[in-house]
């Protein structure tokens, strides 16, 4: 029936209107939407999915891909609002279709249990995280003999970065080397040495890395008659934050799609800041030539974010930038206030800084939620969560510390792991080592054990461990054959490993108790889940984030600061933002001084900083800035200064003070930097 156009469609501007109609009811050919940061990118691939489903595509037949869960959650959560405007109550029950939003990694990963048949895999893969992978490649590493050679081999860490590198730029060995790893260049016959056993251990435990859901993805995505199926399943495939793609990324879509129709792919190339994960900025330029129909383009000038004052600095920052295709933006967002450029004494005052504003903030009506402090790296955050903790200020930290990363949630969750897929050596080492009197030679021996019986839980019971061990080890073996013969006993299962588990968590942690408590949680967050194996993949991939009181998931009704990395701020906006250590050495990085593309998207990675703020942008200077862990120099305090992106030509777009006021003196500059009104002041006086 032939409605007035939806109401949904007169709040937006006329290009983000014709995004979001493109290829209505036709064949959709291939879109781009590339624009500058808040003009309502995100908003409108929001929309787009909304107004497809109002026009009668099936949830069920769209994949939408973001960088995280969070951000897929959070537009499944806008397309739902939307289409409810038009289609009321029937939406929210359409919308459970709308199961295919997640990441690459989360999208891959199931596909790839689908299609495991059919790809010669075991469907009952487990999957591993960095940490799991470079331990995996360590043991590799010392099989092969490699770690015992005279000269220093590479750290796994190390080996696993090159890997990585190779397998998501899809790029010779040699050259990524010669790219980026240049001292290592001398290793390179045993660096292929070693990652052909890596891939052949993995193999042989069916375990699959972060790497393999793309790559295996992407192989399974070149069998004509498998892309074609997969391809088939959806009608409309949209991707944001294109522009942090990959190669490899970039391979799959192209692979399901092969003529481009029904791809819609959005990003910003000033935004483009993951070229250490090999992310490929041509992606998104190159995408309009792509297939023999031709792209769509839209590009939006509008900023619906920021200030007019926060979007000139950030201009004028990225403005500077050799090589760029967006525009500059515009906004209608009047404001007096110029962004402040702080200059501090150390570490200390920053975080006194940051604290003292905040409350301040927060006194003039704007809740913690609202306001959040990014910075370049986990550990530069170290500091603040110090004095905000003493100050009792609630806060929740993104990018930084997982929750998984704690010793006794990544045990309870190998112990999972390891009754899921007995073969998983990384899982099973861990868990044996939980044991007393078992280290890592007994490990090896059950394990040993384990895989020359006919079963894994006979194996288990029929070995003698070490008197100090024997007499936990019934128990243990009780514990992990439940866990295999009863898959429907989740997730009671997760209180099962909990009991077994918590004489070990007193015996090796003195803080047992606020441990448990996690423990809780993370049984909590399993009764969530229909299955072992999707609670698994999906905290694997996309862990919860650290919080205040202990490492658990945020309590959703509080009002908390946020802590968070540059990177993982992507996509976001806040009221009032601060941004850390602005200065030489931390943004740019002193790791990254030197090539010109790293220089350059240092400077992304500040534009991508500063437009997160709506109203209020804190550049936070400290003139002792405490460098950590670069192996040749050690942890030390340097003297910084004013990051190089803010250049003395574009200084009047900030306004610059220091704080507190009595540094001036010893900072020796000529006049102070503070500008006050004391007119409005004498006037005061007398009121
Ligand atoms: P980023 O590059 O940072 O990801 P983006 O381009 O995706 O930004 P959005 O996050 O979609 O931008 O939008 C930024 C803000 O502007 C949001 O608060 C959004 O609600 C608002 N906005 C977008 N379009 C409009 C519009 N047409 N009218 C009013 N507000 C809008
Ligand atoms: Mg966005």
């Amino acid at each position: 029936d032939s409605l007035a156009e939806p109401d949904y469609l007169d709040r937006l501007n006329q290009a983000q209107r014709d995004a979001v109609l493109h290829g209505d009811g036709a064949v959709a050919l291939p879109l781009l939407i590339i624009a500058g940061a808040g003009s309502g990118k995100t908003n409108t691939l929001a929309h787009r999915v909304a107004h497809l489903i109002v026009k009668g595509a099936d949830p069920r037949r769209i994949l939408l891909m973001t960088f995280s869960r969070r951000a897929a959650a959070e537009m499944t959560k806008r397309v739902e609002r939307i289409s409810t405007e038009v289609m009321g109550a029937k939406a929210s029950t359409l919308m459970e279709g709308l199961t295919w939003a997640g990441t690459f990694h989360s999208v891959g990963a199931r596909l790839l249990r689908d299609y495991a048949l059919e790809i010669g895999l075991s469907d009952a893969f487990t999957i591993h995280d960095r940490e799991d992978s470079a331990d995996l490649m360590n043991f590799v590493r010392h099989d092969l003999g490699l770690s015992k050679t005279e000269s220093r081999f590479p750290a796994k860490n190390t080996c696993l970065a090159v890997y990585s590198r190779a397998v998501n730029a899809q790029c010779e060995l040699e050259q990524v080397l010669a790219k980026s790893f240049p001292w290592c260049i001398g290793w390179a016959d045993e660096l292929k040495q070693l990652f052909a056993a890596y891939v052949e251990t993995k193999q042989a435990q069916n375990v699959l890395d972060y790497d393999d859901l793309l790559l295996y993805w992407a192989q399974m995505a070149s069998e004509p008659e498998i892309a074609d199926h997969i391809g088939g399943r959806f009608d409309h495939i949209l991707v944001d934050e294109y522009q942090d793609t990959n190669r490899l990324q970039a391979s799959i879509l192209t692979a399901l799609k092969p003529n481009g129709h029904g791809l819609t792919v959005v990003g910003d190339d000033a935004q483009s800041i993951y070229s250490f994960r090999a992310a490929e900025v041509r992606n998104i330029l190159d995408f309009p030539t792509l297939f023999t129909s031709p792209a769509e383009i839209v590009t939006l000038e509008r900023n619906y974010r920021s200030t007019q004052p926060i979007l000139s600095a950030s201009n004028a920052v990225i403005g500077e930038a050799t090589e760029r295709f967006t525009k500059n933006l515009w906004t209608e967002r009047q404001s007096m206030e110029k962004p402040w450029l702080v200059t501090v004494r150390d570490d200390t005052d920053q975080a006194n800084y940051v604290c003292a504003k905040v409350l301040e903030e927060r006194e003039a009506g704007v809740q913690l939620k609202q306001q959040a402090v990014l910075f370049r790296a986990s550990h530069h955050s170290g500091p603040l969560e110090v004095e905000l903790t003493r100050r009792n200020i609630p806060f929740i930290k993104f990018g930084g510390l997982k929750f998984l990363d704690a010793a006794h949630v990544k045990d309870v969750l190998a112990v999972l792991r390891f009754a899921e897929n007995p073969r998983d050596r990384v899982a099973a080492f861990r868990v044996l080592q939980l044991l007393p009197g078992i280290g890592p030679s007994s490990a090896g021996q059950i394990i040993d054990v384990m895989e020359s019986a006919l079963d894994v839980t006979l194996g288990l019971s029929i070995y003698q461990p070490p008197a100090r061990g024997a007499a936990d080890w019934p128990g243990f073996v009780d514990v992990f054959t439940a866990l295999r013969n009863n898959n429907k006993s989740w997730p009671s299962d997760m209180e099962r490993v909990r009991l077994w588990y918590e004489p070990h968590l007193e015996r090796i942690h003195e803080d047992a108790a606020v441990r448990r408590a996690d423990l809780l949680q993370l049984e909590q967050i399993a009764a969530g889940y229909p299955s072992r194996q999707r609670f698994l993949t999906d905290l694997t991939l996309d862990p919860p984030d650290a919080t205040s009181d202990h490492a658990g998931p945020p309590h959703l009704d509080e009002d908390y600061l946020i802590l968070s990395t540059i990177h993982s701020a992507k996509g976001q906006e806040w009221k009032n933002v601060f941004v850390l250590n602005t200065v030489d050495g931390c943004i740019p990085s002193d790791l990254a001084v030197g090539e010109r593309n790293e220089i350059e998207e240092e400077r992304r990675l500040l534009y991508v900083a500063m437009t997160r703020a709506k109203d209020a942008l804190h550049l936070v200077t400290p003139q002792r800035f405490y460098t950590h862990g670069q192996a040749s120099r050690g942890d030390r305090h340097v003297y910084a200064s004013r990051t190089r992106f803010i250049p003395g030509s574009i200084l009047d777009k900030f306004m610059s003070v220091t704080w507190p006021k009595a540094i001036n003196a010893a900072a020796g500059s000529k006049h102070p930097e503070v500008r006050v009104d004391l007119k409005s002041r004498m006037r005061g006086m007398w009121k």
